[in-house]
């Protein structure tokens, strides 16, 4: 069984296109990640050594996975997901092992890139000693994992996330491991307008303001603003079950879905 969820690049083809708003930090990844890997011959030019992570944090919901994916589009090269809730096990040593294995699935992909959701797992895991066998010791196999990537240039693009940055150790963020902290805040109105757009095209559409409901969701995260579209159009499938007429997606449709919208952002 492989611990790293591996999502093909034909199978869910995704890239910056896909991400709305968000221009600084994906020009920050262009520049730290996607650039270094088209053109290793420039960086070794100019004597820039490739290798250390990317730590993303902010709000949830706001496209730190998403990015991640969009990364691995825009280098072509394969994504897999590692989330540290499915390494942990309560038996002493087994989280180290199948984090080990997790990497080693990475390198067998190499060039790919390496997403580790949950990062502040470890610490909290550490400080509340929830279960045998996690620890220290995970944090330390970590960094021996990422220090081994810098040192053989594996051809691993690391990029980690987390809600509460305040809860990664210390020596998660020394040089060569996640020494690029990135915020992914939680989009302004011209990004939800652009995260609207994105989730609404494709469907059918009559008469939706977007405008007006791109400022009248401050707060909302993307997640929220596409959870609002989905209900917009459950409402609008219902009401075409038993139409004769086409029922595109309209503005009263999205207006329902609002009523009972949640900005998840604001409990961050
Ligand atoms: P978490 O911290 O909970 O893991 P996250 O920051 O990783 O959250 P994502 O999983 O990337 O958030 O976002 C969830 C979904 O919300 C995405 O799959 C996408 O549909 C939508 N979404 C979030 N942000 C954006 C964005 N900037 N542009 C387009 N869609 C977005």
């Amino acid at each position: 069984t492989h611990v790293a969820r591996r999502v093909s690049v034909a199978e869910e083809a995704c890239t910056f296109a896909d991400v709305g708003g968000l221009d600084d930090v994906k020009r920050a990844i262009h520049r730290t990640i996607v650039l270094p890997y088209q053109r290793p011959d420039l960086f070794e030019q100019y004597g820039r050594r490739a290798g250390g992570g990317v730590l993303l944090f902010g709000p949830p919901g706001c496209g730190k996975t998403l990015l991640a994916r969009a990364t691995a589009g825009e280098c072509g090269a394969p994504f897999l997901n590692l989330r540290i809730e499915d390494v942990l096990d309560p038996y002493f040593g087994v989280s180290e092992q199948r984090l080990h294995l997790g990497f080693d699935e990475a390198r067998a992909a190499a060039p790919c890139v390496l997403f580790l959701d949950e990062i502040d797992t470890l610490a909290f895991a550490r400080r509340h000693q929830r279960s045998a066998g996690v620890g220290r010791a995970m944090v330390d196999q970590l960094l021996q994992e990422l220090d081994a990537i810098g040192a053989n240039n594996d051809g691993l693009l690391v990029l980690g996330a987390t809600n509460v940055p305040w809860d990664v150790d210390d020596a998660l963020q020394r040089p060569g491991r996640f020494d690029r902290v990135i915020f992914v805040p939680p989009p302004d109105a011209e990004a939800r307008r652009r995260i609207l757009d994105i989730a609404l095209r494709e469907r059918p559409t009559a008469g939706i303001d977007v405008d007006a409901l791109a400022e009248r969701t401050p707060m909302f995260s993307g997640a929220d603003l596409c959870a609002v579209v989905e209900r917009a159009v459950d409402a609008a499938i219902d009401e075409a079950l038993t139409s004769a007429d086409e029922v595109p997606v309209s503005q009263r449709h999205v207006d329902a879905a609002m009523r009972t919208a949640r900005a998840t952002t604001l409990e961050w």
